[in-house]
């Protein structure tokens, strides 16, 4: 306890001097703050960048999120997965349209579509400078280690307790930039395997550091519950566009996205040929797609022909946008085929 103010020091010099150049770091705008965190959770940083840009430059504040067909944010979002946080983020756009403003203040901001503690916390302290800790995994592996922590960080308690930790370490002078500092230090120093201690500029505090036990921590229950599934999704063309049928309200996941056929869709489908597979993973499902071009005799109710090539009006899924690369690189290996 003692230590905390030389590790609040020790961790915001080095953040000040080491953090990496990010399009959204030293921006005040708290729109621009919400858009990259809910793009950051489970995407990488390089992989949300040109996302945040086109996004900010298609939608550069709440008004104009709240205005935007769906489509046109789902084309958007296309690629960076989880699409109910692009939903919720214009059901959160138009709720700033009723409140009139976006809102300053840390049960407010909480109170909006699509956000939890950890978006609340680092919106508030980001944006406003409100004293709220964050907790995400990097956090808690920096907390895990620095208190040689073994509790099992998939545990409700041992959340609530870190959470706990988190807001004590807080500098409440500069919230924001020390939430972003543990962060930083767990994306780059703290890493999960190899932790870059010899670099680390809170080594002197680290106890699992000094009982040299940063490899096994955090400790974190293990499920394999991997599922394994295969399945074959149908290329059939009309010209250029290609059969598809649209994901409706009732979906749960995906809504208003563009989705290919699979054969038991399509009772009467000849497959010509195979154009490749491909492996796509969705939480603990392991997906292995096999991709075949086919015919069939009359276009089933339900099915339409789309244009790849405009996916501004018709969003394609992912599946469906990999299904169609394959078919792509297959063309390139038979030219004229
Ligand atoms: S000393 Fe090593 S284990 Fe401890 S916080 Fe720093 S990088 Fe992580």
């Amino acid at each position: 306890m003692k230590k905390i103010p030389a590790f609040r020091k020790a961790l915001l010099e080095w953040y000040d001097k080491h953090k990496r150049e990010l399009p959204w770091r030293g921006v005040s705008d708290p729109y621009a703050i919400w858009i990259s965190e809910i793009m950051l959770q489970q995407t990488r940083v390089a992989a949300v960048i040109p996302y945040y840009e086109r996004f900010l430059a298609a939608f550069p504040d709440f008004r104009a999120l709240a205005q935007a067909p769906e489509e046109a944010v789902l084309h958007l979002w296309a690629g960076l997965g989880y699409y109910s946080r692009a939903r919720n983020l214009q059901k959160a756009a138009r709720q700033m349209v009723e409140m009139g403003e976006f809102p300053g203040g840390y049960e407010a901001i909480r109170g909006l579509a699509g956000i939890g503690d950890y978006t609340a916390a680092a919106v508030a302290s980001i944006a406003f400078g409100l004293p709220h800790a964050v907790l995400d995994g990097n956090v808690m592996r920096v907390l895990a280690r620095v208190g040689n922590d073994a509790s099992d960080i998939a545990n409700g308690q041992t959340r609530k307790r870190l959470q706990g930790l988190a807001q004590e370490m807080l500098d409440r002078s500069r919230p924001g930039e020390f939430n972003q500092a543990v962060m930083e230090l767990g994306a780059t120093v703290c890493l999960p395997k190899q932790p870059l201690c010899a670099q680390c500029p809170v080594v002197a505090y680290c106890q699992a550091r000094t009982a040299g036990r940063e490899r096994e921590l955090p400790v974190k229950g293990r499920r394999n519950n991997t599922v394994k599934v295969e399945r074959t999704l149908l290329l059939i063309w009309k010209g250029e566009d290609v059969l598809a049928w649209k994901r409706g309200e009732e979906s749960s996941q995906l809504r208003g996205f563009w989705e290919l056929p699979e054969p038991e869709h399509l009772a009467g489908a000849q497959v010509v040929h195979s154009v490749g597979e491909f492996r796509h993973s969705i939480t603990n499902h392991q997906f292995l797609f096999h991709v075949a071009e086919a015919r069939i005799l009359r276009k089933p109710k339900g099915f339409y022909y789309v244009s790849p090539s405009h996916e501004g009006d018709t969003p394609l899924s992912t599946t469906t946008r990999k299904a169609l690369a394959c078919s792509k690189k297959w063309r390139k290996s038979f030219p004229g085929s």
